[in-house]
Formats: C-alpha cells, sequence, structure tokens
C-alpha cells in the first residue's frame, strides 16, 4: 500500500496465508522466548483491506481474531506460553461482530486511540456516542476518546480479558503544548478515566526525551500510573517545588501566562484532520503577539534563579531559559501562519529549526529537536498539502 509492504494488509480469508502467518509468529514466539508478550499487529495504515468475494464476508476485526486463534493453535501445539497482544487500532477499531478470543488468557487487548484530540479526555458524562458501523475500505477514524471508548466497550462484549493502551501523549501531541502544563494534565485525567474503564496500563508512543521545559508530563504519567488517587494538583506542586525551589508559583505563574497565549486547542485539535493546515484566526495570532512580553518578564525570573544550591534547580532553571528562546523564535512563527503569511511563516519556522539546532547538544537529554520540528509540519505548510493519511472527521 502506497508502496510500504508494512502498510499493506494480506487476504485474511485466504487459508494458505493465514497459516503462514500464524506459523511465523508461533516460530518467532519459539525462537524469542526471552519475549513474554508478543505483539501482533496488522497493517499500518487503514482503509487498505482485501476486497476478494470471501474477505468481504467479515469485517477486517473477524478476519484478524480467527488469525489470533489460529496463532493461539500453534502456540498451544509448541507447548509456549507466550502472551499475544492484538490490537484495537486503524480498522480493528470497530470490533468483530462474529469471532471471539476462544484462549482469553493467552491475549491481552491493545486500544490505540491515534487520531483521537488531546484537547480534552474523555466527558464527565462517560461514553454516550454510539460507535460508527464498519465500513471496508471506507472507514472514518474517530476523532475524540469518547468515539473511541464507545469502540471499546463494543469489544468488550465478548472480551473480557487484560486490557492495555497505546497512547500517543509524548508523540506530537506534547510539542503542541509550549507550556508543558495541558499535556501533563491531560495524562493526569487520562490514566484514571483508562483505569475507570478497565485498562489498566499504558504504553507510550514517542519521545524519551521529553523533558522540555520540563519533567512534568513524564513524572504525572509516572506517578498517576502508580497512584491514581494523586490529584494533578498534588504532582504539580511537589514536581514544580522541587525542580524550582520555593519560588516556584512565580514560574508556575509564568507557565500558566505563556499556556493561555498559545491557544492549545489552535495547535492541537485538528492536527489530524485535514482542514488543520487551512485554519487561520486573526485572534490566535494576536494572542500570540502577547509572547515576547510575557517571555521577557519570564527572563528576569531565570536571571535571578541562574544558580542555585541543588543542581536540579539549576539545570530546569537552565531548561526554562532555551524554552525562552524557542518560545520567541516558535511564536513569531506561528504568528505569521494564523495570519495566512505562509512564506514568512516558514522562513521564520527555519530560524527557529537552525537556532535550536545550534543548541541541541548543549540539551539533547531533554530534548528532540528532530520530533519537535517535525510535529509542527502538520501546522505550517498549506501549500504541500496532501492527501491526510488517516481519515477523520
Ligand atoms: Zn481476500
Amino acid at each position: 500500500y502506497h508502496g510500504q509492504p508494512v502498510n499493506t494488509n494480506f487476504c485474511m480469508s485466504n487459508p494458505v496465508a493465514r497459516k503462514m502467518f500464524a506459523e511465523y509468529v508461533a516460530n518467532y514466539a519459539e525462537g524469542h522466548s526471552n519475549a513474554d508478550y508478543l505483539h501482533v499487529w496488522l497493517a499500518d495504515m487503514q482503509n487498505n483491506h482485501c476486497e476478494c468475494a470471501e474477505c468481504q464476508k467479515k469485517t477486517a476485526s473477524d478476519w484478524y481474531i480467527q488469525l489470533m486463534n489460529e496463532v493461539d493453535a500453534q502456540l498451544t501445539q509448541k507447548g509456549l506460553k507466550t502472551r499475544i497482544v492484538f490490537i484495537a487500532y486503524l480498522d480493528t477499531t470497530w470490533a468483530p461482530e462474529l469471532e471471539v478470543i476462544k484462549n482469553p488468557d493467552r491475549f491481552t487487548l491493545l486500544l490505540a486511540p491515534i487520531t483521537r484530540s488531546y484537547e480534552m479526555t474523555l466527558p464527565e458524562w462517560g461514553v454516550k456516542a454510539v460507535p460508527t458501523k464498519y465500513k471496508r475500505n471506507e472507514n472514518i477514524m474517530p476523532r475524540d476518546l469518547e468515539e473511541y471508548f464507545a469502540h471499546f466497550l463494543e469489544w468488550k462484549k465478548t472480551w473480557g480479558g487484560a486490557n492495555l493502551s497505546y497512547e500517543y501523549h509524548f508523540w506530537i501531541h506534547q510539542y503542541h503544548d509550549l507550556s508543558g502544563l495541558e499535556i501533563s494534565r491531560r495524562i493526569s485525567e487520562d490514566v484514571k478515566v483508562y483505569k475507570q474503564y478497565g485498562i489498566n496500563g499504558i504504553i507510550e508512543d514517542g519521545s524519551q526525551r521529553s523533558f522540555f521545559p520540563s519533567g512534568l508530563a513524564f513524572y504525572t504519567y509516572a506517578r498517576t500510573l502508580y497512584d491514581t488517587s494523586l490529584s494533578f494538583e498534588e504532582i504539580l506542586e511537589d514536581y514544580l517545588s522541587h525542580i524550582y525551589g520555593e519560588d516556584w508559583r512565580d514560574f508556575y505563574n509564568y507557565l500558566t501566562r505563556v499556556s493561555e497565549a498559545i491557544p492549545y486547542s489552535a495547535l492541537s485539535a485538528r492536527s489530524n484532520t485535514s482542514e488543520a493546515k487551512s485554519y487561520l484566526s486573526d485572534s490566535v495570532a494576536e494572542s500570540l503577539s502577547k509572547i515576547p512580553e510575557i517571555v521577557a518578564e519570564g527572563r528576569k525570573l531565570i536571571k535571578s534563579h541562574y544558580n542555585s544550591k541543588y543542581r536540579v534547580q539549576t539545570v530546569s532553571v537552565r531548561l526554562l531559559e532555551l524554552h525562552a528562546l524557542y518560545l520567541e523564535l516558535m511564536c513569531d512563527a506561528l504568528r505569521e501562519r494564523f495570519l495566512g503569511n505562509y512564506e514568512a511563516a516558514a522562513e521564520k519556522l527555519e530560524r527557529a529549526r537552525l537556532e535550536m539546532g545550534k543548541r541541541e547538544l548543549e540539551f539533547d537529554r531533554y530534548y528532540d529537536h528532530m520530533l519537535l520540528f517535525g510535529s509542527f509540519n502538520r501546522v505550517f505548510d498549506e501549500r504541500k498539502t496532501v492527501e491526510p493519511m488517516l481519515v477523520v472527521q
């Protein structure tokens, strides 16, 4: 599919092809006895399932479950205890209509809501959304966690085993929150709603160097997974008071002002949709023009706390100094972008990339230059608009 074998699904109604697949998995498990959990997913692109007469008789998830049962039989024959992780992702977001997992102890279900918005967690009312009907090669992906959970509840009608989530906070979405506060709050909320719905763990897709401007999001992720009774405010105070010292509230207020001036919704909500690249807003541009003044105040705070007797505080404040430069450069580019001045925006974005790139070696333990700037491809260049990779409502 689009020239990529890894993105291409096979004719899943063909018993010979399924047998080859199942044997390959079983042989792999046999040769890798160090792997307790083996993930067995389908192609990494949607809407490219076989359209032969046999395949059309069942949904992608039905063929997938049948395949998983055949994998299980092969593993049992070999006497292997390897746990198989199967995934509700892309076309298998839609629950099966006919087939069921025969040996639940063998399996863990992984829910991967790749096209969800990070603007909000599950709403207070829980799940009222009605899942859309599966339509072979014409599926439109859900847009928020509520719609994903609506599909997950369909899965749970015939699946009672263990569940995990595959999440994307630390992929591109963290970068569209330039203060780092919003995504941290979202992680705290999300871990709790996942647990409430019987999903007892999260694997994160993304960069392991996600500590810019601070490690608040990663810390919140770790603490909340261990103890969902902790409020986000408790974690925030614990973390910021350690990394910024007794004046932590001044730093928190500074980052809050940054967060308010750069609306997360303007950058994040559309990042998976085709309208993302054509979204313009004078009010967002005006809000972004407050950043130089906010950062000038922030720089005074940074200067007055530049050296500390604790290394963690010195490092954290110096990261904020690099972050201040980043805010000035990136918001300058974003402002042009929201006004529709694409050429000026592209020039300023390139300047930001080069200026931060020059400094990358100073702080690359905390900061992922490639992923950060890559994440803004979805926001910036109107002229390069192509067919969206995933179809979202
Ligand atoms: Zn087929």
